[in-house]
């Protein structure tokens, strides 16, 4: 089964992948987490992506789709496949679509997770990662148990440096224009079922809403190994 999660900054996508990979044996790429890893490693690759992330602006497609290609490529032939953050941009959907149909591997679906852009502002601010397991927290709604450190691996959570309220809003901005039309891209070019789901309430209960739908699709007897 290969599937999108999109959604604006903060929709949840991150925190729901991860959960939605693990309970359907999917693979969880993301486009920013494989970004930061490149920048951490202090590639010149990575020190381009930082300008455009920092700024809350979109890194050119070109980048983007020959970095998603090869992590594809990579990690991704031999098991479903669940893309988080990418494609945003409907170049970036046309070249995913072209690169499916190649190995013919077409999407089972494409997941939506929606949120009001209050709750977004509130989420982002609020969002501490780790920098070294990935795991994502937050401030309020979902704290380490220890003040400030992963549960998972006890390094020191870190703020990302574009999850500031002025970014935010630039990236709020950014996927109205850029990302709302990819959505509409799947609707009338693809034959991939688009699921909106409601990202507002806990966590908990947008991860059952996420695996109702992702259930319905994979027993649509579509869903291709
Ligand atoms: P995205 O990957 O879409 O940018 P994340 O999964 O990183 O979003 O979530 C953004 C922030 O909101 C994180 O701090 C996360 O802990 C928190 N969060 C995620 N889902 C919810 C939810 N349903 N209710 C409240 N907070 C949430
Ligand atoms: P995310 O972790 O999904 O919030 O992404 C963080 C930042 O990485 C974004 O604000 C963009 O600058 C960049 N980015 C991630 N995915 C993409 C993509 N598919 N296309 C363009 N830029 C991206």
């Amino acid at each position: 089964m290969r599937l999108v999660l999109m959604g604006p900054p903060g929709a949840g996508k991150g925190t729901q992948a991860k959960r939605l990979a693990e309970t359907f044996g999917l693979l969880h790429l993301s486009s920013g987490d494989i970004f930061r890893a490149e920048r951490a490693a202090g590639s010149e690759l990575g020190g381009k992506l930082a300008e455009y992330m920092d700024a809350g602006e979109l890194v050119p497609d070109e980048i983007v789709v020959e970095v998603m290609a090869r992590a594809m490529t990579r990690d991704g032939s031999q098991q479903g496949l669940l893309l988080d953050g990418f494609p945003r941009t409907v170049a970036q959907a046309e070249a995913l679509d072209a690169e499916l149909a190649r190995a013919d591997k077409p999407l089972d679906g494409v997941l939506v997770i929606t949120a009001d852009d209050d709750e977004i502002v509130g989420r982002i601010t609020g969002r501490r990662s780790c920098p070294d397991c990935g795991r994502v927290y937050h401030i309020r709604f979902m704290p380490p148990t220890s003040d400030e450190q992963c549960d998972d691996c006890g390094t020191k959570l870190v703020q990302r440096e574009d999850d500031v309220e002025s970014v935010v809003r630039q990236r709020l901005e950014n996927y109205k224009r850029q990302t709302e039309p990819v959505i509409r891209y799947y609707r009338e070019r693809s034959e991939a079922p688009v699921k909106e789901v409601d990202g507002n309430p806990p966590p908990d209960a947008v991860t059952e809403s996420l695996a109702d739908v992702v259930r319905e699709i994979s027993s649509s007897g579509e869903a291709k190994a």
